[in-house]
């Protein structure tokens, strides 16, 4: 008893809401829940659009220009593309299976649209975009931003049929392509008949999965249906995952909590009220630079 690593909570997922007019979705982690901030830092924020048909468009639909300090943005689309475009440089488009990483660090302008191709067609849209929180010495360091198309992602093999997709942190002694600035591993967990999948982090470490196909066992008992999200306790070290039907997708996600104070503003992730206040000043008056033009 007390061996393996068990279950603290499962969360369906929320009513939809939209961000800007092309992100449809299930916000589970934020401040306020259902899965907050704190308890899942360094993941301090989890949106899920689960997939949903977009109708052919003319104008791509997505987010226009908003600003981002503290933190990184990662979007990991799994159907459809999503074009990003930042006034540092930064942009490209993703498709199925990639991901896209930006630092914020000390302030971006971006904006998030489905890419034009994937907006003239139409189609299942299918994301997840995470926000990871940055120690405090990092938080006012340079933006950056990396475009990981998925040939880039690691694949390390796990019994028979299944296999892990490293986007950050290792398994098995392998190591995805993302470095981090804090420990956190971030990876696409594909499960198939038999096969069980060990997974070990340090205890006091947050872990959480997304189930995205199938249904999940965990550890021995637990079944898990697809849409939900289970956050792990912090009781051991050591979990395993199985397959109770079909294929089974997940997405997992386990960090080491920044052990630091958080105050959240919209856009903007700080420690302090005194530094979120400057964020806004800041912002309003341009010092995350101008917009550029066309
Ligand atoms: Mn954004």
């Amino acid at each position: 008893m007390g061996d393996l690593r068990s279950i603290e909570s499962i969360h369906s997922l929320p009513p939809v809401h939209f961000v800007g007019n092309g992100f449809r979705v299930h916000s589970l982690i934020t401040p306020s829940g259902p899965i907050r901030s704190a308890r899942m830092n360094p993941f301090i924020m989890l949106d899920y659009n689960a997939p949903h048909f977009f109708s052919p468009a003319s104008i791509p639909r997505g987010v226009d220009v908003h600003p981002h300090r503290g933190f990184e943005t990662v979007t990991i689309a799994y159907q459809g593309e999503i074009a990003h475009r930042d006034n540092k440089g930064g942009g490209g488009v993703i498709g199925p299976g990639d991901v896209q990483w930006m630092t914020a660090a000390s302030g971006v302008l971006h904006e998030e649209f489905h890419s034009e191709s994937y907006s003239k067609e139409g189609g299942i849209f299918q994301m997840v975009q995470l926000w990871v929180n940055l120690p405090a010495k990092y938080k006012m360091s340079q933006p950056k931003y990396q475009s990981i198309l998925k040939d880039s992602l690691v694949e390390v093999p796990v019994g028979r049929n299944s296999l892990v997709e490293l986007i950050a942190g290792s398994y098995g002694g392998a190591n995805g392509p993302v470095e981090t600035f804090s420990p956190l591993h971030i990876c696409n967990v594909q499960i198939s008949g038999e096969d069980v999948v060990p997974f070990c982090f340090p205890s006091g470490w947050n872990v959480g999965l997304l189930v995205l196909e199938g249904s999940l066992a965990v550890n021995k008992d637990h079944e898990v249906l697809k849409d939900h999200i289970i956050v792990m306790a912090h009781n051991a070290a050591l979990f395993k995952l199985r397959a109770l039907e079909g294929d089974v997708k997940v997405l997992l996600l386990a960090g080491e909590p920044i052990k630091e104070p958080m105050v959240s503003y919209g856009p903007f992730v700080m420690n302090t009220e005194e530094e979120i206040r400057q964020a806004i000043k800041d912002f309003q008056e341009g010092v995350f630079g101008s917009w550029p033009k066309d």
